[in-house]
């Protein structure tokens, strides 16, 4: 197997979404415009790492009610919890270990806000959500959202560490979240000294996000919250000299032309225009 060196090291932009979160934009990253962003992470729209940090009791820090049209999310949580709710009815509470992957497919309004118990004593909050951007035959697509349990995706040990694979196939194993995209997505940590090794296929964008601690990918040392997109080969190989928490993040790129406002995302400027439209006349429903 070719393993792919660093083609690119992005580093994340400090920010705030929603109702007072703070986070790391992962993608686009810093210096990245969206369209930079998006011919280079094709299928992938947007990355973020909110927290980690100390929600203070009483903080309602969130995201509110809002819409989004023409991808979907995959929302993971690594810390704290977060309850869903959209305009399909649909609902459902994030706790650590599990996911969300929603469809926007043709329009949904939700919001995604901290559980009560979590608003009276406070606590840690931490987790990464994902773009996919999905292929123009799936733009129109009924909404939905699909809930991930911790359950459905164990730990599963691997040589210097463990691995939890969210979408497609690490390690032998493969994850229960299935999109129009085809994409591998995991959390990976390693003790020090560990290295890892796994093919990806050729052709498919891949890169290494470490969430803490430094990997080591083909000699070019990887920080936090940075992005390290590959270059061309068939294999994913990487080390990490102290202890380190990633995500691994691989997908075939969808090659559609792109058009992006806000929380859509289409192909055309005219149906960013039309999405506006259906949101303003309610026909993405409300909560
Ligand atoms: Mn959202």
């Amino acid at each position: 197997m070719a393993s792919r060196p660093v083609a690119q090291l992005i580093p994340g932009q400090p920010t705030e979404d929603g109702n007072r979160v703070p986070l790391t934009r992962l993608v686009p990253g810093r210096g990245q415009r969206g369209a930079d962003a998006f011919q280079a992470m094709d299928p992938f729209l947007l990355m973020d790492h909110f927290g980690p940090m100390v929600l203070a009791p009483g903080t309602d820090a969130g995201f509110p009610p809002h819409p989004h049209k023409g991808f979907q999310t995959l929302t993971y949580l690594i810390q704290g919890a977060f309850r869903h709710r959209d305009s399909t009815g649909g609902s459902g509470l994030l706790r650590p270990g599990g996911a969300q992957l929603m469809n926007a497919g043709s329009g949904i309004v939700h919001e995604e806000m901290p559980v009560p118990e979590h608003l009276e004593t406070g606590g840690p909050i931490e987790g990464v959500q994902l773009w996919i951007n999905l292929p123009r035959a799936h733009k129109g697509s009924a909404p939905g959202y699909t809930d991930l349990q911790p359950e459905s995706m164990p730990w599963r040990t691997v040589p210097g560490g463990r691995i939890r694979v969210l979408a497609g196939e690490w390690a032998g194993v493969t994850g229960p979240a299935v999109t129009p995209a085809r994409i591998a997505y995991a959390h990976l940590e390693l003790e020090a000294g560990a290295r890892f090794e796994q093919g990806v296929p050729a052709g498919w964008t891949a890169a290494v996000v470490p969430l803490r601690g430094t990997v080591t990918v083909g000699g070019t040392a990887v920080a936090a919250d940075t992005v390290a997109l590959l270059g061309e080969g068939d294999a994913v190989a990487l080390s990490a000299a102290g202890p380190a928490s990633l995500m691994l993040l691989a997908g075939e790129p969808i090659r559609e032309p792109i058009a992006h406002y806000g929380p859509f995302v289409m192909n055309t400027p005219e149906e960013i225009q039309g999405a506006f439209e259906d949101y303003q006349a309610g026909r993405m429903g409300s909560l």
